[in-house]
């Protein structure tokens, strides 16, 4: 399968399949292939780039799971680890909204033994008191499956007493690569690829909206991520519950990996972080929102990388750790002014939502 074919099949209405995202990756034409993301995204969203007004929370860094490339987690004992009560969570959000106008909060942790069902209930509910139209992206998938099995309640019931608390949409991050064999060398406590579809799949059935990551650039090879992408692609086209697509570039972790991850970082990798874009959003055509992740990369990559396929710059980030502990150069949290700034000198016209 040669580009002029795929490009074919993409004017012929055709959807993309394995050999063809292989086809992809393999092709060192990126402006060609950046051009025909740029046209499908256009065809989306025209002009439009969307950022979000939000806040990073991480309530606690403390985590029994242990994967290989995580750099922020800490073991209880650890000097520097750390739980937030929930009133210096209500205190951190008092102060962010009323300094930056945040109106949405990120929040995500480690699987903390000692946080179960009725702390979150607590904490989602405390939260939607106090901020009624605040929009609460909080606990990957993968912190849905901890909280359940330590509770003893089902998943379905976990996201519907969370949601019943507050909790409007979970964050995409826990996907990692779906490859079963990458996964067991990089975060082996980890659920499986298989049973963070399940929990995503659940989350749309009963109407929570999601949004999906994929990490690469550590162990991963072209046709694990175009795997990824169609299991993706699968799911939306059973439940449409996804909202956004947000490839995350791993980063060295400080403390180095016992898996012989590699980290992005070179020129070779700006050309993947482009082709991941680009291919990303011609694989999903059925995922609204294709996310370049400023905080993974750096703000000059991705004002470039937004005529390769992406309509969303990601959001503010105050405050945003968890890459930074990874060794990400990016600056710590932008004011949403900044973000309409950067998004105009790129030639496009800002448009801020929430959730996606
Ligand atoms: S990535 Fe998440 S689950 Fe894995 S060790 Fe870090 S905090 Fe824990």
């Amino acid at each position: 399968m040669n580009l002029r074919e795929i490009q074919n099949k993409i004017q012929r209405g055709q959807r993309l399949g394995l050999e063809d995202g292989a086809a992809l990756f393999e092709s060192n034409d990126i402006i060609r292939i950046g051009k025909l993301a740029h046209a499908a995204r256009h065809k989306l969203h025209g002009r439009r780039v969307y950022y979000s007004v939000n806040y990073h929370l991480n309530h606690t860094n403390i985590c029994k799971t242990g994967c290989d490339f995580c750099a922020f987690s800490r073991k209880g004992s650890e000097s520097d680890a750390y739980t937030l009560s929930i009133d210096e969570i209500e205190n951190k959000i008092e102060k962010a909204v009323s300094k930056w106008g945040v109106n949405e909060v990120h929040m995500v942790g480690g699987h903390n033994p000692a946080l179960g069902f009725e702390y979150y209930r607590e904490l989602f509910s405390r939260i939607r008191s106090r901020f009624p139209v605040l929009f609460i992206k909080a606990l990957t998938a993968s912190e849905i499956h901890d909280i359940s099995e330590r509770s003893g309640i089902p998943v379905e019931e976990v996201l519907k007493g969370l949601r019943e608390a507050g909790l409007n949409s979970l964050p995409g991050g826990g996907a990692e690569i779906f490859d079963p064999e990458i996964r067991r060398r990089i975060c082996p406590g980890k659920i499986s690829g298989d049973e963070w579809l399940r929990i995503h799949r659940t989350a749309h059935r009963i109407g929570i909206p999601t949004n999906a990551t994929m990490l690469y650039g550590h162990l991963e090879k072209a046709h694990d991520r175009v795997e990824h992408m169609l299991r993706l692609r699968a799911l939306q086209d059973e439940t449409k519950g996804f909202r956004a697509f947000v490839p995350i570039a791993f980063r060295s972790p400080k403390s180095g990996t016992d898996a012989g991850i590699r980290a992005c970082g070179s020129v070779d990798d700006g050309f993947l972080h482009l082709k991941v874009l680009s291919i990303a959003r011609l694989m999903l055509d059925n995922i609204p929102h294709l996310r370049v992740h400023w905080p993974a990369t750096d703000l000059k990559f991705a004002q470039a990388a937004l005529s390769f396929g992406p309509d969303h710059i990601g959001g503010t980030n105050l405050n945003e750790k968890v890459i930074r502990d990874a060794g990400g150069s990016a600056a710590e949290g932008l004011s949403s002014g900044d973000l309409v700034r950067f998004i105009r000198e790129a030639g496009f016209e800002p448009v801020e939502i929430q959730g996606a």
